[in-house]
């Protein structure tokens, strides 16, 4: 295998350059040597692990229960592997995905610390010539860019954000040792994800906690556990089916919907499994009715149960006022959480709506809202991401006949199968827009763009041939199918990192399949259909 040495005078040669060495880019090595394949990858971290390198503010875990958000390509790692909690924590995932990379020896083929900068197709020979921040030049035959859905951070341009005088952290690129807060006085600004599971745990040891709101999301009780022994081996015994039976749900997690409308049953029926989904906790909660996620009308009685369990749990009624969303429930993500709400009948901690204001700015001492300034010595952005493809328009890509990825992507993604976009052969996107990547779970549909990919491109060097691509009427048919199944589901109804909306400026399209189980049939039948869609053939051609 070639290494890269920066003081090279021509650019090493590989067959595929990985961008990203979280859970796709350590697969993709593992996979892709398996078919005789030179590979490198590149990453920006000092490390493996992708999101969970990255997020390790407190709080931060899995909202898919663990045994099902981890590989299953190697069932000697499954059997090895024990966790310990229902829905792990970063740590544990970080101490996985060490675990993977030591256990197939991966980090022989990463190079750490180093950002991909830019990456041109070369039309006569087919190939990319990448070049990254340390200097390196690498030609490969393949570009895979396995950058992952939530690794850009949005930095929200607050006026005046460089003029704090306390400490400012992003919960995506969270430090590497533990930030102590106590004695503190912290400003969160923030409540999707990152920031309801961050706040119930900073307003442990902090002096105050004020969170910014701009939009109230549904947060769902974890009702996080230990991993029974007995479950863990019951699941052990029979992981294979356990896999297989979760990828039939429409997200390829165990998703089990009671097979009626919201709307077909009494109130009392409603409200008892309402009442149990409740209890069971987690994003499953969605799946209560068969029609949440494609009925406005389902979708209100299921907000309606929330809003009384918020009354239930909040004492100052101004606040669970302000804490209730105002849009379906589902359409953003569903926020899973330990003792969020509870956490604002806490003396130390209070909520500023900044729904209808923003933020004005950000001054030397604190937050301004209004007449009114937050003091604080500390704050937290848990403003999220740039989802998607916010990673990979980072990244200078230019195709064929010059295009630049920036370019075609102006006005929203456009991407065959989440795959592979038109104009840029030989490069793959891992999760890539108009996959079900988003609203997955997100290990399977790695594992399965990774399968696909390497199938591919052994099939195309087992036929002599040098280039794949998509072609152009395939990748349009494709974008308007994902748009069409998702106008039928309350997905498009709000705005949310999905849209793309969180976003000043960017284009608002839907970048997520809906259906994982009829996303892989299609897979399935398009390498039947030798590889429909895509064009393939010799260099140059
Ligand atoms: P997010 O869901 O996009 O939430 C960002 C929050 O910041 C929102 O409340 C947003 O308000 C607010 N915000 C953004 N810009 C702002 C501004 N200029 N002023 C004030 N508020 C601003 O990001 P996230 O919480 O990091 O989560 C993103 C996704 O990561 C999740 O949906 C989930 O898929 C994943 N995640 C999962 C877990 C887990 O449980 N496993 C944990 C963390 C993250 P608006 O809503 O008004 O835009």
């Amino acid at each position: 295998m070639p290494h890269a040495d920066p003081q090279q005078s021509s650019p090493i040669q590989i067959d595929v350059a990985i961008v990203g060495a979280g859970f796709a880019g350590m697969y993709l090595i593992h996979r892709l040597r398996g078919h005789g394949f030179t590979v490198r990858a590149y990453e920006a971290g000092s490390d493996v692990g992708g999101t969970w390198f990255w997020n390790r503010y407190p709080g931060c875990r899995v909202d898919i229960i663990s045994p099902e958000y981890s590989y299953e390509f190697s069932e000697e790692l499954q059997q090895e592997w024990e966790w310990s909690e229902r829905y792990a924590t970063q740590p544990e995932l970080l101490r996985y995905a060490n675990h993977v990379a030591d256990r197939f020896d991966l980090r022989r083929d990463i190079q750490f610390s180093t950002r991909v900068i830019g990456s041109t197709f070369d039309e006569g020979s087919a190939r990319w010539a990448v070049t990254t921040d340390r200097g390196d030049e690498v030609s490969a035959q393949y570009l895979i860019l396995a950058t992952g859905l939530l690794s850009a951070t949005n930095l929200p341009p607050i006026p005046g954000i460089d003029s704090f005088s306390g400490d400012i952290y992003h919960t995506g690129k969270w430090p590497q040792s533990p930030v102590d807060f106590t004695g503190k006085r912290v400003a969160v600004i923030g409540t999707g994800s990152s920031g309801c599971q961050a706040i119930p745990l900073i307003a442990e040891q902090a002096e105050q906690v004020t969170v910014f709101q701009r939009t109230a999301n549904y947060l769902i009780p974890a009702h996080n556990k230990p991993l029974a022994p007995a479950t863990s081996r019951a699941i052990k015994q029979n992981y294979k089916e356990f896999r297989a039976h979760n990828k039939t749900y429409p997200f390829a997690f165990f998703f089990e919907a009671i097979d009626k409308s919201a709307l077909e049953v009494s109130a009392e029926e409603r409200e008892q499994a309402y009442e149990e989904a409740w209890g069971r906790g987690g994003l499953m909660f969605l799946g209560t009715f068969n029609d949440l996620i494609t009925s406005e009308e389902a979708n209100l009685t299921a907000q309606e149960f929330f809003r009384n369990k918020l009354r239930a749990v909040v004492k100052d009624p101004l606040t669970a006022e302000q804490l209730m969303p105002d849009f379906n429930l589902g359409c953003k993500r569903l926020i899973v959480g330990t003792d969020y709400y509870e956490t604002y009948n806490r003396a130390n901690v209070s909520l500023v709506s900044i729904k209808d204001s923003g933020i004005d700015e950000i001054a030397s001492g604190g937050i301004v809202v209004g007449a009114e300034q937050y003091d604080c010595d500390v704050i937290v952005l848990a403003t999220g991401f740039d989802a998607i493809t916010g990673p990979i328009m980072a990244i200078d890509i230019t195709g064929r006949n010059g295009t630049a990825i920036r370019d075609k992507w102006k006005d929203g993604p456009s991407c065959y199968l989440g795959l592979m976009p038109e104009g840029f052969p030989n490069l793959f996107t891992i999760t890539g827009p108009g996959s079900p990547s988003i609203l997955s779970n997100v290990i399977k549909s790695i594992e399965q763009h990774v399968d696909f990919i390497a199938d591919c491109i052994s099939r195309v060097r087992e036929n002599g041939d040098e280039v794949v691509e998509a072609t152009a009427e395939a990748e349009a048919a494709w974008v308007s199918h994902v748009d069409e199944i998702a106008t039928e589901t309350v997905f498009k109804s709000c705005n949310s990192w999905y849209l793309g909306s969180n976003i000043p400026g960017k284009p608002r399209v839907f970048t997520g399949y809906v259906g994982w189980p009829e996303y892989a049939a299609e897979l399935d039948d398009i390498v039947k259909d030798n590889y429909r869609g895509f064009r393939i053939g010799k260099a140059g051609a």
